[in-house]
């Protein structure tokens, strides 16, 4: 997984000059090639001598980018937290590697490590913020603590824990606050200006909308758009619900199994899915379009597939459930290039699409 945090370079104009800087009086001067792409992520617990590991997430290859934010949608298990846990350091990377602005982070140990987290570059918003805070802190307290542990000087906290308050458009008069004595709006606002004081590049948001109701989900889902351009920030936003990321997710990548089986921009990949399992997704999302539904009542009502060879782990990730599933699904199909800028792991995409309109 790639984090990107500066700002992706403006694209070469479109009438053929070349923006490569030229040595007077001799040939232009090529730029230094970028650096390879990292290889797919991969996350296993329980690696120990005699003992196998559990594969939870398997060649796993995204871009977090500033300015941006990125959704990640899948069901339970589908490996969605743990990628994000594992940016953080906080699962095992067995393979692959994240990257944050080039630098591998996956490969830091011990004190490099610890100050990475101190520095609070990455923030980890927690889905339960009546878990995640601590009860008997007040807010002031609450916000305060990461840049304690980044090294900011008390004097120095104060303003910046108002400024993060005002920043998630709460009131100052809440700061003496404890967390048992705020709405569950506030509380996952108050989580948010934890999140944001250290002034990360990074921001992962676990279902940081699932625990509220609809006025509060709206009101933190527009914080995060807003901050995201506000700060320059990198937004990557876990939900099991697309319907949270149609309006602000600029990306969509989709987990099914540890796998990823579906990328690209959030349009394309909900107006048109080219995996069966999106499609059942963005299907069974409300408040959409009827052809939509009935092309996940299809895919819902298909059932468990028979062959036992679709069922093997050498078989595509999706096959048991697929109705489009045929002998090539025997064997698992690698995420292919689909053109502006969409990934897709499936053998039928897009022909299986045509299905659905019989
Ligand atoms: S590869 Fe086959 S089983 Fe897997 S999603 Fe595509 S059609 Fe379905």
């Amino acid at each position: 997984m790639t984090v990107t945090t500066t700002q992706q370079p403006a694209a070469p104009p479109a009438t053929g000059t070349t923006t490569a800087p030229t040595t007077p009086g001799g040939p232009a001067r090529r730029p230094p090639p970028p650096p390879p792409p990292p290889p797919p992520l991969g996350v296993a617990y329980g690696r120990r001598p005699g003992r196998a590991a559990v594969q939870v997430l398997t060649g796993v290859d995204l871009e977090a980018r500033a300015g941006e934010v990125l959704g990640i949608i899948g069901e339970s298990g589908s490996g969605k937290t743990t990628l994000a846990r594992a940016v953080v350091g906080l699962a095992p990377a067995v393979a692959g590697r994240i990257t944050l602005d080039g630098r591998d982070v996956t490969a830091l140990r011990g004190r490099a490590l610890r100050e990475l987290r101190r520095s609070g570059v990455v923030q980890y918003m927690f889905q339960d913020p009546l878990r995640s805070l601590d009860p008997d802190l007040t807010v002031s307290q609450l916000i305060g603590e990461p840049l304690a542990v980044a090294g900011v000087a008390r004097p120095a906290r104060e303003p910046r824990v108002l400024a993060a308050l005002e920043q998630v458009g709460l009131d100052a008069t809440l700061a003496d606050r404890t967390p048992g004595r705020l709405s569950g709006g506030q509380r996952q606002r108050v989580s948010l200006a934890r999140a944001v004081v250290t002034r990360p590049r990074l921001l992962l948001a676990d279902e940081p909308v699932s625990a509220l109701d609809a006025s509060n989900r709206n009101h933190v889902l527009r914080l995060l758009d807003r901050l995201r351009h506000e700060l320059d920030l990198a937004v990557v936003v876990i939900s099991h619900d697309l319907g949270s990321l149609a309006g602000i997710a600029d990306r969509i990548a989709v987990l099914y199994g540890g796998r990823l089986v579906e990328q690209g921009p959030a349009e394309q990949v909900l107006e048109r899915p080219l995996h069966p399992y999106t499609a059942l997704l963005a299907g069974s999302a409300p408040g959409l379009p009827r052809e939509r539904r009935s092309a996940a009542a299809l895919l819902r009502g298909s059932g468990p597939v028979d062959d036992p060879l679709l069922h093997t782990g050498a078989a595509c990730v999706f096959a048991h459930r697929c109705p489009f599933a045929d002998d090539d699904c025997r064997s698992r199909p690698e995420p292919r290039q689909q053109g502006d800028g969409r990934t897709v792991a499936c053998h039928r995409a897009p022909a299986w699409r045509e299905r659905l309109a019989h």
